[in-house]
């Protein structure tokens, strides 16, 4: 079976995982702060804060920004739970915002609609968390400033799109948002087995989410309310967790990371073709904005779908010839948990459509040009036939 998506670990990866295991520290030494410098200086923010998944890393960002009880979080329903469920953690209220039809993105129309009317009843969000999907960024720029008019925070949920450029500027940046969050989960574009970080420019921010992912412990000499010097003196300041990332899986993110660059150019060219080969059949891609550079996490397609049983149908059918695929995302608002809140069919049209004709087919760095024609010629055959 050729599966959707595949993770690599080389001997270099080994061999670093290794060392940090015959070294002194297995969590809490040099390699985590080294990692959130890489990245930090790679996408260009002043701060970033390594954790343990990146659903933690929202987590800790919604709490930095002050979500609790009776605010609102708006998100998108195409996306993985986690997007929204960071909201529910902090006792906060979720809504969603439908999708652009091309670029399957939050609709920057459809949220400055939703804003408005939530302004007449005022029940405005306090963040919005756009997700970059399928690694296409968002139009930060568009809602930041939707953000300045409204007053509402900024997360960008950028799990799929490390290394992913806006007019030639990083993901996680930040110049658009207060915080965005990676996922180093094996399924996305780097590992570190698990983990995730958020960056963000703004000190304050990150000395929060940096206390939150150890238990709101503090040592800062600065910042210790009784002042004892002593080495094994410190603080617990609020409520935190132990959201900490440790120096093995730090370690392993240093290595892949390495290869970030390759392996986003190594995603676009599998997807150009892709894209050029399906051009003469009824299928449709995600439409990149000319803006953008995707790191493609994911390569979707999209069949015309008229009744809820043709998308089943060809997805056995690529799997009879070998071919896994799967489905990113069935719309978050009628999971279970979410119609229990009182989510129904309706919401967002266009995601619910989106889910209906949406096929995700495999796509890895080190995929091979047979595989590559394996899956367009069971594209082709299961598409047709149908
Ligand atoms: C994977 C993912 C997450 C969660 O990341 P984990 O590291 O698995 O906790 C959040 N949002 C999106 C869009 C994701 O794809």
């Amino acid at each position: 079976m050729i599966p959707y998506g595949r993770q690599e670990i080389t001997d270099e990866d080994i061999k670093a995982v290794v060392d940090v295991l015959r070294s002194d520290f297995l969590t809490q030494g040099p390699n985590v702060p080294y990692l959130e410098d890489t990245v930090a200086k790679m996408v260009n923010a002043k701060h970033a804060v390594a954790v343990n998944s990146g659903t933690s890393a929202l987590h800790i960002a919604c709490l930095a920004l002050n979500l609790g009880p009776g605010d609102k979080l708006w998100t998108v329903p195409n996306t993985f739970v986690a997007s929204a469920n960071c909201a529910r953690y902090c006792g906060a209220e979720v809504d969603f915002v439908d999708i652009d039809s091309r670029t399957w993105n939050m609709s920057v129309e459809h949220l400055s609609e939703k804003l408005e009317d939530a302004e007449k009843t005022d029940s405005l969000p306090k963040i919005v968390v756009p997700v970059h999907f399928a690694g296409q960024p968002t139009i930060q720029e568009k809602i930041k400033k939707l953000g300045d008019h409204y007053g509402f925070r900024i997360i960008e949920d950028a799990c799929h799109s490390i290394g992913a450029t806006r007019n030639n500027e990083h993901v996680g940046s930040c110049r658009w948002s207060d915080i965005a969050v990676f996922s180093f989960h094996p399924v996305k574009i780097v590992t570190t087995g698990e983990g995730g970080m958020a960056t963000t420019n703004d000190a304050e921010i990150a000395y929060i989410m940096s206390q939150l992912r150890s238990h709101g412990i503090t040592r800062d000499k600065d910042r210790l309310q009784r002042k004892i010097h002593e080495p094994w003196y410190y603080e617990q300041q609020f409520l935190g967790f132990n959201y900490r990332m440790t120096d093995i899986q730090a370690a392993l993110g240093i290595s892949q990371i390495k290869r970030l660059t390759d392996y986003v150019k190594s995603r676009n060219m599998i997807a150009n073709k892709y894209c050029t080969d399906f051009d003469e059949l009824p299928i449709s891609t995600q439409m990149i904005e000319k803006e953008n550079q995707s790191a493609y996490h994911l390569f979707v397609i999209r069949i015309q779908n008229n009744d809820d049983d043709t998308r089943e149908k060809i997805r056995k059918k690529m799997n009879s010839f070998g071919i896994s695929t799967n489905l990113h995302y069935y719309p978050v608002y009628l999971q279970p948990y979410y119609r229990d809140l009182g989510f129904r069919e309706g919401l967002c049209p266009e995601a619910e459509r989106y889910s209906r004709e949406a096929i995700t087919i495999p796509l890895y760095p080190r995929m091979e040009k047979n595989e590559q024609d394996l899956v367009l010629e069971a594209v082709r055959k299961s598409v047709m036939d149908n």
